[in-house]
């Protein structure tokens, strides 16, 4: 393939990137490791500004790339080698099989008897899905799955068989594929911090302890519970709920700086609780609240909420308390009493961590010392979204539009 610009990730990021570069007259080849488009925003229950769920931004833009046949979308694939200078790279992409033909479709639907299941990655394990599948109702490519290691299950290959289901291919291949781009946009995005390098937040431990990401799967429709927010040891309602903010940020033994958003998110998700639960009460317990700009409205809003009690303090420990309760200990630092409160369910405010960090590019790339890109003209790729630092989905798509003035200026040499 030979292309003007090759982007990594499609996330928010990455897609924008795309379809802005596209729409300057630029050919484009967007590359995303997940079967689908999409990245984090697709696993949201509601994101910033609007509070719209993701199909508002996602669907429009998902319109912009069908329509544009300057881009090219490679999915289940990531790039294995890069080299060159800007104006004149050479990547290769492995993609990896899907199993399912581009021209399948769901016909009769009886690939729904699919015997074999899978813990929901999207989902973060907190459910099982059928081993053949549409990734998400709104997938972009609109392609059916299956997963590479359900692929090869002698289960899989006799349900194929017995089913008479055309368009499946067991045998399918990875493949690498070249591309020749002129300048390259690295945009991965990022992982939720590992909650289970937590240990005094119990997480793993207690299933009541949630992270902030899973309670956004949780909240949503199409997530593990249809939308309905439960107590996940034993599906009752909620009476009260506990955020904890800085959960592993701010804190020299895991992630020594804030990640932006997750004092947002949390406020975001106390929404979420008191829509569905009016008589609720939610605990929410700071360091400091970090809610820039307009978001300081929101902020006093949340506590105006009669219901909703504001700690200022680090939670240091949460423990079982019985009766699927869990105890939040933590010092109020104004008063310096210790507080505790007891609730249903914790959620832990974990922050992000760039990919870049956990999954190394295979090019040398400018990083700080997190993991986070450089874009100081050092790097023979340019960073977008949250590869370069912790930002919300806003600032994510203006830096994206600024990363192409960035790529096309490095492809031109002015
Ligand atoms: Fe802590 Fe809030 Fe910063 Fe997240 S955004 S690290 S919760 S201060």
């Amino acid at each position: 393939m030979n292309t003007d610009l090759l982007v990594i990730g499609g996330g928010i990021a990455g897609i924008t990137a795309a379809v802005e570069a596209a729409e300057t007259g630029r050919e484009v080849v967007l590359v995303e490791k997940q079967h689908q488009l999409g990245g984090r925003v697709l696993q949201m229950h509601k994101y910033f500004p609007k509070l719209c769920p993701p199909v508002c931004g996602l669907e429009i833009n998902f319109r912009r790339i069908r329509q544009n046949p300057k881009i090219k979308v490679l999915t289940g694939a990531k790039p294995t080698s890069i080299e060159g200078v800007p104006g004149d790279l050479t990547a290769i992409i492995h993609v990896e099989p899907s199993y399912v033909k581009a021209d399948f479709t769901s016909g009769k639907g009886v690939e729904n008897d699919c015997p074999v299941e899978i813990a929901d990655r999207f989902n973060f394990g907190m459910n099982r899905t059928k081993a053949f599948r549409l990734p998400h109702e709104l997938a972009y490519p609109y392609r059916y799955v299956i997963d590479e290691e359900s692929a090869h299950d002698p289960a899989m290959k006799q349900f194929i068989e017995s089913s008479g289901i055309e368009g499946v291919d067991l045998d399918m291949q990875p493949e690498d594929v070249e591309v020749k781009a002129k300048a390259v946009i690295w945009a991965t995005g990022w992982e939720p911090y590992d909650a289970n390098k937590l240990d005094h937040l119990a997480y793993g431990r207690l299933p009541n302890v949630v992270t902030n990401m899973e309670m956004e799967r949780i909240a949503a429709v199409n997530g593990p519970t249809k939308g309905k927010i439960l107590r996940p040891s034993d599906q009752q309602p909620i009476t009260r709920a506990a955020f904890v903010q800085c959960a592993g940020s701010r804190d020299e033994n895991h992630l020594p700086y804030c990640s932006a958003v997750c004092c947002m998110a949390s406020l975001k998700q106390s929404r979420y609780i008191r829509e569905q639960y009016p008589d609720a009460e939610i605990h929410i317990f700071f360091i400091d609240a970090r809610t820039p700009g307009r978001w300081e409205d929101f902020y006093q809003e949340v506590q105006d909420d009669e219901k909703t009690v504001i700690h200022r303090g680090k939670v240091a420990r949460i423990e079982e308390a019985g009766n699927g309760m869990v105890t939040l200990t933590a010092e109020n630092t104004l008063t310096g009493k210790l507080e505790q409160v007891s609730v249903d369910m914790a959620i832990l405010a974990t922050g992000m961590v760039p990919t870049v960090a956990v999954d190394a590019p295979p090019i040398k790339i400018n990083v700080d010392e997190f993991g986070f890109i450089q874009n100081n003209g050092t790097s023979v790729v340019v960073g977008a979204g949250v590869a370069t630092g912790p930002k919300d989905v806003a600032s994510t798509n203006e830096e994206a539009t600024g990363a192409v003035v960035r790529a096309l200026q490095m492809m031109t040499g002015k």
